[in-house]
């Protein structure tokens, strides 16, 4: 009889949602005796956890299925399953075009995964479940962090907006809020274990509390966030401009740990796009927001999404775009090039724009983004910067003898660590000697490198893991799978552009995913 326990690998695709849920699942499977499969092997269950968003993701979807159906035949009790908002959307469609897969579960039901894989094993067929609703909210199922410095809290899901890009909601559904004591008491324990940088998710942060009728209670839960030892960043995504209140912009100011960041997505700075898009503001509100932070927080970090060639979108409309960008001086854009997605109004609207006027513009966008950026960035040489350093974010570390991290403002700094030897989760302090459109270089000695509590948290969870991969060492080695990626926390929005259409925390979430970030093209229908 082998005693191995059974194995598992998630293969996770959008946004910081699905991450967060996929730490979820890994967390259910880990509760169910499931452990993460070591090194090259092909694990024995492999779950995708899909995102709607990018144009083709079921074609893509079903070529990777295609690609597994010999792996699996050559897999004694391998098992398959698909979740998130693409299964949400094919539902049935999945199980009847690959009947090989052995379990599909809706956006609402993350929570029955290790049932179905069991059910699917006793019974020798495929299970398949969708909740309409939301019945558990996946913050209270056990996770499997993927960072021991930095985590995801998710304080709503869904989303009451109607953007008519977006099949967010139609995935997700309408938008429902945590309890703000749940969140704070999910942060506590977070910090008690490590953690010092948490990034609070929701598809419209600033319309939290609408659900228990407290309109207040984004500003109020930030500076709830101030009073938690040990937390030293806190960061959000998304905040909508429609929402956005002088009160949060009070609570960003004059809460220390909020950092100095504001990702505020645009879409476009036209006004008559805007009104087609059904976002509920105009370029003069977004602008004035801009002004409001700047005023109250001087240092602050402003980034954006945008999205070039909606349907409709005149060379006037594009126009009114690139002078919002003039005005904004953004530190860095998300720009996604528009392409219509199955089941959003915004595919069936007229005066669709052709590929290639959307793509020469998307051209121009992205070249004077690429301008003031680096202007922007360039203003920083010289100046001192604190790093939190991270996992994964620096992709050419290995080659260049740097390290990497975020600092305050979420910029990405590529620092050298001479002879210093900070890990994951310390604070370094750096002098910024060089700037690049989506980065900044630190090239002297750092200044100050503080080990913290999170950095020991990373080696303990270097050590642990070690550990549970040699026990699994008996495990048959069999050809592999895929690694997942070291994943990026935080707001992963000072990087270089992405071709996607579509926009909100969805998007630019594929950043912070690196198996999704260097192959973006195409395609809308986001969030945010
Ligand atoms: Fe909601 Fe964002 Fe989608 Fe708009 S783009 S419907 S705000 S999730």
């Amino acid at each position: 009889m082998n005693a191995s326990p059974r194995t598992y690998e998630i293969r996770t695709h959008g946004c910081q949602m699905n991450a967060h849920d996929s730490e979820r699942l890994a967390g259910l499977l880990e509760d169910a005796g499931y452990r993460r499969v070591p090194g090259d092997a092909t694990p024995d269950v492999l779950v995708f956890n899909t995102c709607a968003v990018r144009e083709n993701a079921a074609d893509r979807l079903f070529g990777n299925l295609g690609h597994l159906l010999p792996v699996k035949r050559a897999t004694p009790g391998m098992q398959i399953a698909v979740g998130g908002c693409l299964a949400q959307m094919e539902r049935t469609a999945i199980t009847r075009r690959a009947p090989w897969v052995d379990v599909v579960f809706g956006t609402h039901n993350i929570g029955s995964l290790p049932a179905l894989l069991e059910r699917a094993r006793i019974r020798e067929e495929a299970q398949a479940e969708f909740g309409e609703t939301l019945e558990t909210f996946p913050s209270v199922l056990p996770a499997r962090r993927e960072s021991a410095y930095a985590a995801w809290v998710a304080i709503s899901v869904g989303c009451n907006n109607t953007c008519t890009f977006c099949i967010v909601p139609g995935l997700r559904g309408k938008e429902k809020d945590r309890r703000p004591g749940d969140v704070l008491a999910e942060i506590r324990s977070l910090a008690a274990d490590g953690v010092i940088e948490v990034t609070l998710l929701g598809q419209n942060v600033n319309s939290y509390g609408a659900e228990f009728g407290d309109r207040d209670a984004f500003g109020r839960l930030l500076r709830r966030c101030g009073e938690i030892d040990g937390l030293e960043r806190v960061r959000f995504t998304s905040p909508h401009p429609r929402d956005f209140t002088d009160d949060v912009i009070e609570a960003m100011a004059h809460t220390p740990n909020v950092m100095p960041h504001l990702h505020m997505p645009l879409q476009s700075g036209s006004d008559t796009m805007l009104k087609a898009m059904r976002r509920a503001y105009r370029r003069d509100r977004y602008l004035s927001i801009l002004d409001r932070v700047r005023a109250a927080i001087p240092d602050a970090a402003i980034t954006t999404d945008i999205i070039v060639g909606f349907p409709g979108e005149t060379e006037r409309d594009f126009e009114d775009t690139l002078d919002v960008v003039r005005a904004a001086r953004f530190a860095g854009a998300f720009t996604f090039l528009y392409s219509p997605r199955r089941g959003t109004p915004a595919a069936t609207m007229d005066a669709q724009v052709p590929p290639e006027v959307v793509q020469e513009r998307y051209d121009r966008l992205i070249a004077l983004v690429g301008e003031i950026t680096l202007a922007e960035n360039q203003r920083l040489a010289g100046t001192v910067a604190e790093v939190l350093v991270a996992e994964g974010e620096g992709r050419k570390d290995a080659a260049t003898h740097r390290m990497s991290g975020r600092a305050r403002d979420n910029r990405l700094v590529h620092f050298t660590p001479q002879d210093t030897a900070p890990r994951p989760g310390d604070v370094v302090t750096v002098a910024i000697t060089r700037a690049a459109p989506y980065y900044l270089v630190a090239d002297g000695a750092p200044l100050a490198v503080r080990r913290t509590r999170a950095g020991d948290a990373w080696a303990a969870r270097q050590d642990s893991d070690q550990t549970a991969e040699r026990d699994l060492a008996g495990t048959p080695a069999r050809s592999r799978a895929s690694r997942p990626a070291p994943v990026a926390l935080g707001m992963p929005t000072l990087s270089r552009p992405l071709s996607l259409s579509g926009s909100c925390a969805v998007f630019r979430a594929l950043w912070s995913l690196s198996k999704c970030s260097s192959t973006a093209s195409g395609v809308v229908a986001g969030l945010r």
